[in-house]
């Protein structure tokens, strides 16, 4: 249901040995919110598992199920966001797990762990505690040090920008995407020479230069503020505008 943690609904499927929702594992918030960005982490997407969103309209209490393809799904997107910000509330969801090993090992970190760590995947057990333990070493806890998870969204840029990048820095990473490429945020902001860094109340983190933090009484404002910079600074050196995956309000 809606009002579900996110987690349990995890831990309750990984428990019962059903694959597809455990590279998901740990992402802070509720259920019905999850279709709002399309969750998405370690290379999956919650697109790959959902059939559908049972929502309610605020404004007529009508009840309407969602078909997956009637969501508009995209990176950290979806039509909740758009056309029909505001106007649902959403009571449930409908996801399809599999009960044979369907594994999503391919996202870089998470085959670094594996690999370093010698751990052989058996079950989706394997790969939850996996993601949780790359999450706990690179993400502030929310409860320790305030933050709202990844600020921005990372970056697609086309086959020509990606060139023209790679001749100025070889080093970038980059990953193929349905034609286009993505570009991680995180690293755009740190070669800016942000990772790290404190401004009055606020910083970015220095684990994962993502990660926008609150070292307590920072407003707003201030928050916005930084964001402004990193954007400014990432666009005048790369030619690349970053987008918030968080909302104003
Ligand atoms: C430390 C940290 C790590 C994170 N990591 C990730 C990550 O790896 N991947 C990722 O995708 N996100 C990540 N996030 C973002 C966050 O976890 C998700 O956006 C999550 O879905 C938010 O859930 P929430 O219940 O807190 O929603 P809120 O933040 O309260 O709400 C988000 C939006 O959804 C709307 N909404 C919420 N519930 C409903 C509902 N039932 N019906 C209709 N609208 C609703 C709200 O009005 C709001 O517009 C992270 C956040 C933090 C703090």
């Amino acid at each position: 249901m809606g009002g579900e943690m996110w987690q349990n609904l995890v831990e309750f499927a990984v428990s019962r040995g059903y694959w597809g929702i455990e590279n998901l594992s740990l992402i802070p918030g509720t259920v019905g919110a999850a279709p709002i960005q399309n969750i998405g982490a370690y290379g999956v997407e919650l697109k790959d598992i959902l059939e559908n969103v049972e929502a309610y309209s605020i404004e007529n209490g009508e009840k309407k199920i969602f078909l997956k393809e009637e969501c508009e799904f995209g990176y950290r997107d979806s039509v909740f966001k758009n056309k029909f910000k505001g106007k649902y509330f959403i009571s449930a969801i409908v996801l399809k797990l599999s009960e044979k090993r369907n594994q999503h090992l391919r996202y870089r970190a998470l085959q670094e762990f594996l690999d370093k760590n010698n751990i052989k995947v058996e079950s989706s057990k394997d790969v939850s505690d996996a993601v949780m333990e790359i999450r706990k070493s690179k993400l502030p806890d929310p409860r320790v040090l305030g933050n709202a998870g990844s600020f921005f969204k990372n970056v697609f840029v086309s086959k020509q920008k990606l060139k023209d990048l790679l001749a100025l820095y070889k080093n970038m990473p980059y990953y193929e995407e349905e034609e286009n490429f993505k570009v991680p945020a995180g690293w755009l902001i740190e070669q800016c020479g942000w990772k790290g860094k404190k401004v009055g109340n606020v910083g970015v983190h220095d684990k994962q230069a993502l990660v926008l933090v609150n070292y307590g009484g920072a407003t707003g404002e201030e928050v916005k503020s930084l964001s402004e910079q990193i954007i400014s600074s990432v666009n005048s050196q790369f030619g690349l505008i970053l987008e918030r995956e968080v909302n104003l309000i």
